[in-house]
């Protein structure tokens, strides 16, 4: 019975998009509450904007050997294949433009309603989209610093960038230390200041959404689950499972840009009632 068939599957397919309308409108109502929000962004927020999610399919990773904190810090051919990916990853960065999902979330800072963003990226899109740096836990960083690994010393990229266009490969300090990326590599110890703040804003919010991270590096998986423990209510945005869908209160199985954009809509108009 074709007709049968195709006529239960349209009804199955319009009760799923009820059934993630509502959800958008749940997590629209969390926000609108004014409670203590917070959001924690990772790889999926900034795919819209034409960054590569390193860990996922098609990932920079997945064509490449990581590069590990361990091989950076002793030796050189490391460091120099190390700053060549990181000058091709940095011309995309050029380009890349906050998209519908980081301007909602900038909206929601202007109407009061973020206290904080917690982020795994290093593109800095964020603040390009006009989120205030007190606003932002960077968990891994920034790469538009450069930090030198024995002195701690911080330079600006642009100032880096032209020592390796003029030939520098492996850039080094005064002090004759090596220059990195101020972002964590793997096998690189996370920033212990940042993860304590993320901790801390999760103990103390009212609303938790994870939006386009699929939660697999540590300590990202603990900080939602720690604030559905405090009592938080916990949307996750994402295209794919993650280690807390089972915990989670809303699970939008969408594109950050395209169900924050429509959460953006429904906060507004609840603004207005
Ligand atoms: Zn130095």
């Amino acid at each position: 019975m074709p007709y049968s068939m195709t006529k239960s599957q349209n009804i199955a397919k319009s009760s799923k998009s009820k059934k993630v309308e509502d959800k958008l409108f749940q997590t629209a109502k969390a926000i609108a509450k004014r409670g203590k929000n917070v959001f924690f962004t990772g790889a999926g927020i900034s795919t819209e904007s034409g960054i590569p999610d390193y860990r996922g399919k098609g990932g920079v990773w997945r064509n490449y050997r990581p590069i590990y904190f361990n091989d950076f810090m002793t030796s050189k051919e490391a460091r120099i294949e190390y700053w060549r990916r990181k000058h091709h990853l940095l011309k995309d960065l050029d380009k890349a433009l906050p998209n519908q999902a980081h301007l909602a979330l900038n909206y929601f800072h202007q109407m009061g309603l973020l206290n904080m963003i917690i982020t795994q990226n290093v593109d800095g899109l964020h603040r390009k989209s006009g989120v205030p740096k007190d606003k932002i836990i960077e968990l891994h960083g920034n790469t538009t610093r450069v930090r030198c690994m024995s002195c701690g010393d911080i330079y600006p990229m642009k100032d880096v960038r032209e020592r390796i266009d003029s030939g520098d490969s492996a850039p080094e300090c005064h002090c004759g230390g090596y220059l990195k990326t101020d972002t964590i590599s793997f096998g690189q110890s996370m920033p212990a200041d940042e993860v304590n703040r993320a901790f801390f804003h999760a103990r103390n919010c009212d609303f938790f959404c994870v939006i386009g991270s699929t939660l697999l590096v540590q300590p990202a998986a603990q900080i939602p689950q720690y604030a559905k423990s405090k009592g938080a209510f916990l949307s996750i945005i994402n295209l794919s499972e993650t280690p807390c869908d089972q915990i989670c209160d809303i699970m939008i199985r969408e594109k950050a840009g395209e169900a924050l954009s429509k959460i953006m809509q429904q906060v507004s108009i609840l603004l207005c009632l």
